[in-house]
């Protein structure tokens, strides 16, 4: 029996163990979560919706009356839970909602995160979390302010593989990390897609896709990181990335010494983690995708479930949430804005040619 088949046992997710349907603990009740958004993420999420045990579609957010229409037939969803951006924050006055989760570009997340909460409803907003400092920081006063609420749809804390990472690093198991080798990268190649944009993206593939990399190198060191350098590679299509990066390149200090180099690229396919240990390596590619992941470790192939991300993800806050228990911290909002604080630093350090300090 290889290590991941042993190791499988070890990193299902809490809400793996939650209160079934039938258990005494479990009423039944589900969480009613508003889609405020409803493009291409906006369905899978739905479609993840339908194995979520402990949440449930209840509602939609939408400028376009035609989707209104389709998702009403679709979803089965009440007309008096169908929202446009203008009457939205009327949603204060229905009891129907629990949640909002917004599924909008990157710079509309900041004002819809707080009129959600000004309704008085959790939010969970889509990575990043939005496209400044200083909106994430607004964006958590306001849920404090509410009561409510506020996480980032980091959906790879209930994906098996990168747990296991996670595990793997933050237990030392092969011994203390060194090195780590992040990347991710697609093509994107229509120009008028709103992550070229950077009024909407607030940045390129740092922001859309390098958000991952440095979540996973971070939750696989358990430690923050002290410094970055980074640096933007070449560009050939000068017209398509005149607004955001095509690709961009950096390296964190870790305070135990290790070091990770990561890439994130929307002019190159790739999408893998590598970390090597004084006594081993452990590795993942595919690694960030929606999967079927592939791992391995120095001691042979892993092993792990391919799951519904999005119905674990939504189960999982979901069931904390109807239990009126605070949400695990490396899904918060506080955690969004350790991202975007170290992705400022990345885009300084690119721009500026020099080592930035992050303590
Ligand atoms: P999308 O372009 O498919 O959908 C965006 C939605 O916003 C559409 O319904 C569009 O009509 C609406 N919208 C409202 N105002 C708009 C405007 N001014 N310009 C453009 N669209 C506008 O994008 P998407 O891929 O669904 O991404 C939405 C969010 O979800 C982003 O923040 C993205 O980073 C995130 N995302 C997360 C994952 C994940 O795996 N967690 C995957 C994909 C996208």
């Amino acid at each position: 029996m290889g290590l991941g088949a042993t190791a499988a046992v070890t990193v299902l997710p809490s809400f793996a163990c939650a209160p079934q349907p039938g258990n005494k603990n479990y009423d039944g009740k589900k969480l009613n979560i508003a889609l405020c958004g409803l493009g291409n993420y906006a369905g899978i999420l739905a479609d993840g919706f339908a194995s979520s045990q402990y949440c449930r579609l209840a509602g939609i957010v939408t400028g376009t009356p035609a989707k209104a229409a389709t998702w009403k037939k679709k979803y089965n969803i009440p007309a008096a839970n169908i929202y446009d951006y203008q009457n939205f924050d009327t949603i204060a006055g229905n009891r129907d909602i629990d949640l909002v989760y917004i599924v909008l570009p990157n710079s509309m997340h900041a004002a819809f995160v707080i009129r959600a909460a000004k309704a008085g409803k959790h939010v969970i907003t889509e990575k990043p979390m939005a496209t400044s400092v200083k909106d994430c920081e607004e964006m958590i006063t306001a849920c404090k302010e509410a009561n409510v609420q506020l996480a980032v749809g980091y959906r790879l804390h209930y994906e098996p593989y990168n747990m296991e990472m996670k595990r793997l690093g933050q237990e030392k198991v092969f011994g203390p990390v060194r090195l780590m080798e992040t990347s991710l990268g697609y093509k994107v190649d229509d120009p008028n897609q709103w992550r070229l944009h950077k009024a909407m993206s607030g940045g390129g593939p740092l922001m859309n896709l390098g958000v991952y990399c440095l979540q996973a190198s971070r939750y696989i060191m358990g430690e923050e990181p002290v410094a970055v350098t980074a640096q933007f590679n070449p560009v050939v299509n000068k017209a398509l990335f005149s607004e955001v990066e095509a690709s961009i390149t950096w390296q964190l200090d870790f305070p135990s010494g290790a070091v990770c180099n990561s890439t994130s690229s929307y002019t190159a396919n790739i999408d893998r983690l590598f970390a090597a240990a004084d006594n081993g390596f452990f590795e993942l590619a595919p690694a960030i995708s929606y999967g079927p992941f592939k791992g391995r470790t120095s001691k042979g192939e892993l092993n792990f479930p391919t799951i519904n991300q999005q119905a674990a993800q939504m189960d999982g806050i979901g069931k904390l949430l109807l239990e009126n228990k605070p949400l695990p911290s490396h899904i918060t909002g506080e955690e969004g804005l350790k991202d975007m604080r170290i992705m400022a630093a990345i885009y300084e350090s690119a721009n500026t040619g020099k080592k930035v300090s992050l303590v």
